[in-house]
């Protein structure tokens, strides 16, 4: 399909898809060190007059929510609850007309604290990553010992009504591939919604391999059987009961989410997968992305940027910063390609793109 090129309005591509959301990285750096994602001793951060000021941020999402028709705005990082101005922003992108639904991706530390004055800010919602529920293995996944901030984090999200709570999980094989029943039962219990996350070729160390990728199709299969303990005899009458999910498609529209959900025991509490390797969804994707050194990328797995930061220091107008924006999006790529034997991996992971 091909599609008129935009000289006014929303941000079409030439295969005719419109990107409404638009995902804002606040900061490269994080405060966690995440195996699959960065090294021990972190990565070469932007040096400060790299970065967008928070006026130079908000001065683009107006310009995306204002002139592009972007209507969903979601702050990320590295890890975005560390920018100091992160409050200021939320409530600044909060005041735009037409106010976009705002939301924040975020790994839980010092969320407790923040949830409140983020809500009254305007937040909407938060995803929160926790990828186990084992606080050793948290330590050694993450290389910090704070899943019991997370917990919190995760808590006081809920009771500012920063709703509804996702979290996002990764699993990775012979490293957390066992915990998916058990982190479903949490959300369940706590009324958190998840989704996991395959992994995928996006980290510092380029050290991603597609067989110890969990696939979806095995989380599915996982979360049916109930995992390894899938069955255990009832005391007593000597039966055996399952211990796995009823999951049925979702009847809910799926429009351009990147999950794909199932209700959960008939419902109405859902999970998610995001396939984003063996069930790609590149054809609806909505998406458009502005890192914390003001470049606009097309895609996660985009090898291109466009730099708006200069445009801006340069004196460009809003006019010309639309443009710019429109140009580059223009140009996205049908699909990410990581199936195509030419694929190659973005030179900056995911931590410095905004994930
Ligand atoms: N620091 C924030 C957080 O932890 O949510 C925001 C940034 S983090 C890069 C966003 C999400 O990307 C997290 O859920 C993380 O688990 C996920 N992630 C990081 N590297 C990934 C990879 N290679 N494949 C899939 N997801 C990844």
């Amino acid at each position: 399909m091909t599609a008129a090129r935009g000289t006014d309005g929303v941000l079409v591509d030439r295969y005719g898809r419109v990107a409404r959301d638009l995902r804002v990285s606040l900061t490269d750096k994080c405060n966690l060190r995440c195996t699959y994602c960065m090294p021990a001793e972190g990565l070469p951060w932007l040096a400060g007059p790299q970065l967008l000021s928070d006026d130079e941020i908000v001065r683009l999402v107006r310009v995306a929510v204002g002139r592009l028709g972007v209507t969903e705005v979601r702050f990320t990082g590295g890890e975005p609850l560390i920018r100091p101005g992160v409050v200021g922003i939320v409530a600044a992108v909060a005041a735009l007309e037409p106010r976009p639904r705002i939301s924040l991706t975020t790994n839980g530390l010092g969320l407790d604290r923040l949830a409140p004055a983020l809500r009254a800010a305007g937040l909407d919602r938060v995803n929160v990553s926790l990828d186990t529920l084992d606080a050793g293995r948290f330590a050694r996944l993450t290389r910090r010992d704070r899943l019991a901030d997370v917990l919190a984090g995760l808590a006081g999200a809920a009771a500012a009504g920063l709703t509804p709570v996702k979290i996002n999980s990764v699993l990775m094989r012979g490293v957390n591939d066992d915990e998916a029943p058990a982190l479903l039962r949490f959300a369940l219990a706590h009324g958190y919604e998840l989704r996991f996350i395959e992994q995928m070729p996006l980290d510092a160390q380029h050290g991603w391999d597609r067989a110890a990728m969990v696939t979806a199709d095995e989380i599915l299969a996982t979360l049916r059987t109930g995992g390894d303990a899938r069955t255990r005899g009832d005391a007593g009458t000597g039966a055996t009961r399952r211990t796995g999910f009823d999951l049925t498609p979702d009847p809910a529209e799926r429009g351009a989410a990147p999950a794909e959900t199932w209700l959960v025991d008939g419902g109405p509490a859902r999970v998610g997968v995001i396939g984003s390797v063996t069930r790609p969804f590149c054809g609806d994707c909505d998406r458009t992305r502005l890192t914390a050194d003001g470049q606009v990328r097309a895609c996660l797995f985009a090898t291109e940027e466009s730099d708006l930061r200069g445009a801006l220091r340069a004196g460009a107008d809003d006019d010309e910063l639309a443009r710019r924006w429109r140009a580059a999006m223009w140009g996205k790529r049908a699909g990410h390609g990581i199936d195509d034997p030419t694929f190659l991996q973005p030179a900056r992971p995911m931590s410095a793109i905004g994930g």
